[in-house]
């Protein structure tokens, strides 16, 4: 009877903690953070890492040998089928949202000191310009497609679940143990502790567009990287972030970005017109208002309904 104990002991302890690998990576100028649940999660983990890397050279921006980098010096370059698929959804994808997420606009970031991170206020001849280039630029868009990609390779490598952490770009994957639906917090703009906690359950992607994420100041005016293709500025569109959740990882950061740009009514309505995402917006006054479909708690918050 004792032996039966000692053994029942062991296999808790396993199933609690045996099969469960974190790894810290560095991709795509973020942090990420893997967590991973199953048999062999080393060897998806490293996978994992491989995977980031090579979409990475792919699609750096600030990589001059990056195929993206290639393809807006003007190169005919020939990508493999499921990569210029890639484009091509995320050309899709700019359309859907009338151009308010527009992935070429390398040029006018550049223009405001975004990548070389020699901040300033562009001219307005330096803006047209700009926007005149159509150049590349997947920085709102890839690290949700690496989710949606990791996803592909966890399943193919029958990891049980998941929850990798790319750069504050939530991927999901799988059931949790124990049926309930893993929680995610959102970052309160202003820093300090999450405002409120996101449920949700299996596969999904949730993922946060902020004015907070990367910005830079003049005479006490907050310049942020989520910019308005029509005027060329930041979006000053009324909010502080938005939060998208959908099962693929693409479309929610596109979308994003997107409903950034939109506002809280044009985003409401680009939500009504849709059935593919949910969305939880934070205004400058620091109210939230969620789609009805968020599992939302630990907050008050305003429900936009269908
Ligand atoms: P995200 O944090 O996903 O909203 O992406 C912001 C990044 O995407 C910026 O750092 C730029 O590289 C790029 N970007 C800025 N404005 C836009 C926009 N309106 N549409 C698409 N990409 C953008
Ligand atoms: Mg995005």
């Amino acid at each position: 009877m004792k032996r039966l104990i000692c053994l029942f002991l062991i296999c808790i302890l396993l199933s609690g903690c045996g099969a469960n690998t974190q790894k810290t990576l560095y991709h795509m100028n973020t942090v990420m953070h893997l967590q991973l649940w199953g048999k062999d999660c080393e060897t998806a983990a490293a996978r994992c890492d491989v995977i980031l890397r090579d979409l990475e050279s792919l699609w750096s921006v600030t990589d001059a040998n990056s195929s993206l980098s290639a393809i807006n010096r003007g190169q005919d370059v020939k990508l493999d089928g499921p990569y210029q698929a890639l484009l091509n959804q995320v050309e899709a994808l700019s359309q859907r949202t009338g151009g308010a997420f527009n992935p070429k606009l390398y040029a006018l970031s550049n223009a405001w000191g975004f990548y070389n991170e020699e901040f300033r206020v562009p001219t307005a001849e330096e803006i047209t310009e700009a926007l005149s280039q159509e150049q590349w630029d997947l920085g709102a868009a890839l690290k949700g497609y690496a989710g949606y990609r990791l996803t592909l390779e966890l399943d193919k490598l029958k990891v049980d679940r998941a929850m990798l952490n790319l750069g504050g770009n939530i991927q999901t994957y799988g059931e949790k143990a124990d049926g309930s639906p893993w929680k995610i917090g959102i970052q309160n703009p202003d820093g300090g502790d999450y405002l409120g906690i996101i449920s949700v359950t299996g596969t999904m992607a949730v993922v946060t567009s902020g004015d907070y994420q990367r910005y830079f100041e003049v005479d006490g005016v907050r310049y942020h990287h989520i910019l308005d293709p029509e005027t060329g500025f930041p979006a000053d569109s009324g909010l502080r972030s938005v939060t998208v959740i959908c099962d693929d990882g693409l479309t929610a950061d596109a979308f994003s970005t997107a409903l950034f740009v939109m506002g809280l009514e044009d985003g409401t309505r680009f939500w009504r017109a849709s059935d593919d995402f949910e969305a939880v917006f934070i205004t400058n006054d620091g109210k939230i208002h969620a789609t009805e479909g968020v599992n939302l708690s630990g907050c008050d918050y305003e429900v936009i309904f269908r």
